[in-house]
């Protein structure tokens, strides 16, 4: 069960899932319940010896019909894999699973948004290294799109259209792009690397995608996260985020992806601290214009 509080003085809703303190933190690697359920060995959430894709609603859900969804996207039965690493195919075969969970959530009477995301890393607070996402159903929107449709109202139509193009005429913040997606380092970044992924034309959603874009969309994704692992020849860790319109009967939102990872160097965490949580400034200690010229470099090395 979850119950929402409304805290007043942030103006915000807060989830309560008192029964998730249970869930499987960091289990060994014979105890994974990604993997396939191998011969002779104890069932795991996926009842099939191989697979490629696999989705299912979460064991310990932050919330649950009829008041939203919360459900597992694994990438590979490969215990051992990553997002960038996933064969070109897969990952295409990903944004496809991605669209279709969109749109059969979004259609539900019960969910206002849908938030497809990724944690990749402990510094982050993934509790399963198995390599996977998560989807959010929320039964209301949630206050990030709710700014992003205050952005819209105060630059007069779809902000992500207006700062793309700001974006791709400028260049200097660019990370790498092709004919329908675009990649950069946005002109006011909160995190070191953040980076946005954006559908060069208005796209909604990825329902509103061509196949050709989701190949795209793949394709520029995993560009970008083998850059995040040459960047400091590490695993990077990064919070990956769709945001897609909003289904509470708007016609605001443009598909892009975002990425808030929380190195500021190879040994380094940006903590949001004193500043970032009480008071909601961001400070930066590097320029995203120097971010984008070292990303640049990190795809070009890990093409
Ligand atoms: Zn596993
Ligand atoms: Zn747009
Ligand atoms: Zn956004």
């Amino acid at each position: 069960m979850t119950t929402t509080r409304f805290n007043e003085l942030r103006g915000e809703d807060v989830l309560y899932a008192i029964h998730r303190q249970d869930r499987t933190f960091l289990p060994s690697e014979a105890d994974c319940p990604l993997c396939p359920t191998l011969p002779g060995r104890p069932e795991t959430e996926i009842p099939f010896s191989r697979f490629e894709l696999a989705v299912f609603e979460n064991r310990f859900p932050a919330m649950e019909s009829p008041e939203g969804a919360c459900e597992v996207v694994v990438y590979t039965d490969d215990h051992h894999g990553s997002f960038n690493r996933l064969a070109p195919e897969r990952a295409e075969a990903l944004m496809w699973v991605w669209r279709h969970r969109y749109a059969e959530l979004s259609a539900r009477p019960d969910v206002d948004y849908v938030l497809i995301f990724e944690n990749r890393g402990v510094e982050v607070g993934v509790t399963l290294h198995h390599p996977h996402g998560q989807i959010y159903a929320f039964p209301f929107v949630p206050p990030v799109p709710l700014r992003e449709r205050e952005a819209d109202a105060r630059l007069g139509g779809c902000a992500v259209c207006a700062l793309c193009a700001r974006e791709r005429q400028d260049g200097s913040r660019l990370v790498v792009e092709d004919e329908t997606v675009a990649a950069y380092v946005p002109f006011a970044a909160r995190w070191p690397y953040e980076v946005h992924v954006v559908l060069r034309e208005h796209r909604p959603s990825l329902t509103a995608c061509t196949p050709a874009e989701l190949r795209s969309l793949a394709g520029i994704l995993q560009a970008v996260t083998r850059g995040y692992d040459a960047l400091f020849d590490r695993p990077f860790p990064y919070i990956m985020c769709l945001h897609q319109a909003p289904t509470d009967g708007g016609t605001d939102g443009h598909l892009h992806v975002e990425f808030y990872p929380p190195l500021r160097a190879a040994d380094k965490l940006k903590y949001p601290a004193g500043s970032e949580q009480g008071a909601g400034t961001f400070v930066q200690d590097t320029l995203p214009e120097e971010s984008a010229a070292a990303l640049r470099e990190a795809v070009r090395r890990a093409a």
